[in-house]
Order: structure tokens, then C-alpha cells, then sequence
């Protein structure tokens, strides 16, 4: 998948919305990769958000709140989401400016430039493409063996 933090990061902001950025900066700040908020999530109990992947790395590895709270209750935080979709970024491969929740769709699909489209078609679509290939190639190949063993042993049977 298309990292995200490549995208949404504070150089790609829109030069108009730079003051705005500066004043809800450390609002949107993941607290786990000191970056720009991606999907963020919030923990009940100390509200502190981080990206939902960040979280869910932590939480599958330490199986606690980064803050060490005791409890793991999370929940999507809609505050710090709104903030966020307030962002407008510019698209680093194209130079659209695409907000924030448009910025994952945009990669996987709307961004027009040959670099993106070549690097989507290497990551996922083409991988994505080998990958049945394969499955349906060695299928094939366990059915040609097993046809001509079982027609082996009913000769042999005849015979
Ligand atoms: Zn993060
Ligand atoms: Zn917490
Ligand atoms: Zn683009």
C-alpha cells in the first residue's frame, strides 16, 4: 500500500493554508510518528490521537496506550478528522491540490503523472496481477501431475 505520510506532510500544504496549519499543528500531530495525522484515532481515556496504523502497530506489539494508559478503548476522533479535512496539500507527483481526504484516492487512481501511475502498477496492480497468475499456473501444474499419475495406476491396474 501507498504510504500515506509521503503525501500528507507539511511541505505539500498549500502556501495559502500555511498560517492555518502553524495554529492546529501540534493538534494534528501523531503523537507515535510526529507526523501529520493519518486516519487518526483517539484513546478514551487520555484523548491523546495518533494514526490508526500507528496505533494498531503499538497496540499488536505493547498492548497498551502509548501513554501506558490501562484501558484500551479507542474510537476515531472526529474533531482532530475535521481539522484534518481542512487541509488542502499539493500533490508532489502531479502539483493538483487535492485535500486531504482526497489525497488516498487521488494516488491510487486520479493522479495522472507517469511516475505515480508506474509506481501503483509495481506496488499493487502488477504484484497484485503476478500473484493470480501464479496461483492459477501452479493449480494448473498440480492438475497435469496428478491427471497422468492416477492414468499411470489405472494402467498398471489393466495391466
Ligand atoms: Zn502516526
Ligand atoms: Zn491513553
Ligand atoms: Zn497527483
Amino acid at each position: 500500500m501507498v504510504d500515506l505520510h509521503e503525501y500528507i506532510i507539511e511541505e505539500n500544504i498549500i502556501n495559502e493554508q500555511k498560517q492555518f496549519y502553524e495554529s492546529i499543528k501540534d493538534l494534528i500531530q501523531c503523537l507515535i510518528c510526529k507526523e501529520i495525522m493519518i486516519k487518526p484515532v483517539r484513546c478514551k481515556n487520555c484523548q491523546s490521537s495518533f494514526c490508526r496504523n500507528c496505533l494498531e502497530n503499538w497496540v499488536y506489539q505493547k498492548n497498551s496506550c502509548p501513554i501506558r494508559c490501562h484501558d484500551l478503548d479507542f474510537q476515531t476522533d472526529i474533531v482532530k478528522s475535521n481539522l484534518l479535512s481542512k487541509l488542502n496539500f499539493t500533490c508532489p507527483e502531479c502539483y493538483k491540490v487535492v485535500n486531504y481526504e482526497q489525497m488516498e484516492m487521488h494516488i491510487l487512481s486520479k493522479c495522472d503523472t507517469v511516475e505515480v501511475k508506474v509506481k501503483i502498477n509495481n506496488k499493487d496492480l502488477n504484484s497484485d496481477k503476478l500473484f493470480k497468475k501464479v496461483n492459477r499456473t501452479s493449480i494448473n501444474y498440480k492438475k497435469s501431475l496428478e491427471q497422468p499419475a492416477i492414468k499411470m495406476r489405472s494402467n498398471n491396474k489393466i495391466i
